[in-house]
């Protein structure tokens, strides 16, 4: 799932998890959770989560393919938050090829940025300062446009209206789910 800050990757993974009965995986949270336990990699995680800057691809799939392998092996699972840019998505297809595991979908929550941005300042999370918000939507205005246009390219991009009651979108999702 590929969606700007705030943009709704964590409420439609939850729902989409819970109606296909498989897992949900957010990369940010998986991230969080390392940030919190204190590890060396955790720290470093810290730091650039804190100032919006993307976490380096290594820790970021020494982290992630472990939890991805797990759920995969549990029937299935919704990515949020990861890949986010071409490169990571290349890197994941060589992955996912080792593991054997095929990405059906990308699905793209398209909100506006004014939307996303009145989202981000009433959550608070300790992320969502003005100054670190502005910065993560431009590094998502960077990284998103090319990271949509090849999943566009490769046939499998469901784009959704993400400004809309969360019923409606994941009405929406699920209709053009293949
Ligand atoms: P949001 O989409 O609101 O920015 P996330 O929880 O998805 O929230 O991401 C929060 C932070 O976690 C990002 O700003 C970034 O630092 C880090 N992060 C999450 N996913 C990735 C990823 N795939 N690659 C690099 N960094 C990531």
């Amino acid at each position: 799932m590929v969606a700007g800050p705030g943009g709704g990757k964590g409420t439609q993974g939850e729902r989409l998890a819970a109606e296909y009965g498989i897992q949900h995986v957010s990369s940010g949270e998986v991230l969080r959770a390392e940030a919190q336990a204190g590890t060396p990699a955790g720290r470093e995680v810290a730091g650039y989560q804190r100032r919006g800057d993307l976490v380096p691809d290594d820790i970021v799939f020494d982290l992630l393919t472990p939890v991805v392998s797990a759920a995969a092996a549990h029937g299935g699972y919704i990515l949020d938050g990861f890949p986010r840019t071409v490169p990571q998505a290349v890197a994941a297809a060589d992955v996912g090829r080792r593991l054997d595991l095929t990405l059906d979908a990308a699905v793209y929550l398209n909100v506006p940025d004014a939307v996303l941005l009145e989202r981000l300042l009433t959550r608070a999370r300790a992320d969502d300062t003005a100054e670190v918000i502005k910065h993560r939507l431009h590094v998502f205005a960077e990284t998103s446009g090319p990271l949509i246009d090849y999943y566009r390219d490769r046939g499998i991009l469901v784009e959704v209206d993400g400004y809309q009651p969360p019923e409606s979108i994941t009405a929406d999702i699920k209709a053009r789910l293949p």
